[in-house]
């Protein structure tokens, strides 16, 4: 196995580990290896030459001369680093999302279509307080808001839209 130092063709660093100095040539020209910032498939070789010849540096160079990079590479950019942040707090999210959706549902009934007129009666005190769940519209939720009546929306489920 060779650990190459990488980069993409606007400049993202990233290191790859691959089988052998032909399986990276072979990986790259089918498109395979692609930059994990940005997706590009045209990724080249840094500089820096891989790991393992590190060893015999003074050595020959395990690079084809055909390989090398021209020397006026452009300065890399900085890696977007909020991308992995952004992937998992996402994550946690939608979990939250779930889990409060689960919630709602397993601790209320569900008055259906009857949720605006079953809410207001509520709150006017006509039938004993509970937690309810049902459809309102946007016109019926505002309504119930005006009137200093709770209501919230059940949030969505995120995988529904997938
Ligand atoms: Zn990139």
């Amino acid at each position: 196995m060779i650990k190459y130092s990488l980069h993409c063709d606007i400049g993202h660093e990233f290191e790859s580990w691959f089988a052998s100095s032909d399986s990276f040539d072979v990986q790259v020209k089918r498109g395979f290896v692609t930059c994990p910032y940005c997706q590009s498939p045209k990724v080249t070789k840094a500089i820096m030459a891989p790991n393992v010849a590190r060893k015999d540096r003074e050595g020959a160079t395990p690079v084809p001369a055909n390989d090398q990079q021209p020397a006026n590479l452009p300065a890399p950019a900085a890696p977007p680093q909020g991308m992995a942040l952004l992937n998992e707090s996402q994550q946690q999210l939608r979990s939250m999302i779930r889990e409060l959706h689960e919630k709602i549902v397993a601790s209320s009934e569900d008055v259906g279509a009857s949720f605006p007129e079953e809410a207001r009666k509520m709150h006017e005190g006509d039938t004993p307080a509970r937690s309810i769940r049902g459809t309102a519209s946007f016109e019926d939720a505002r309504a119930l808001l005006e009137d200093g009546i709770p209501v919230l929306p059940i949030p969505d489920l995120p995988e529904e839209r997938n």
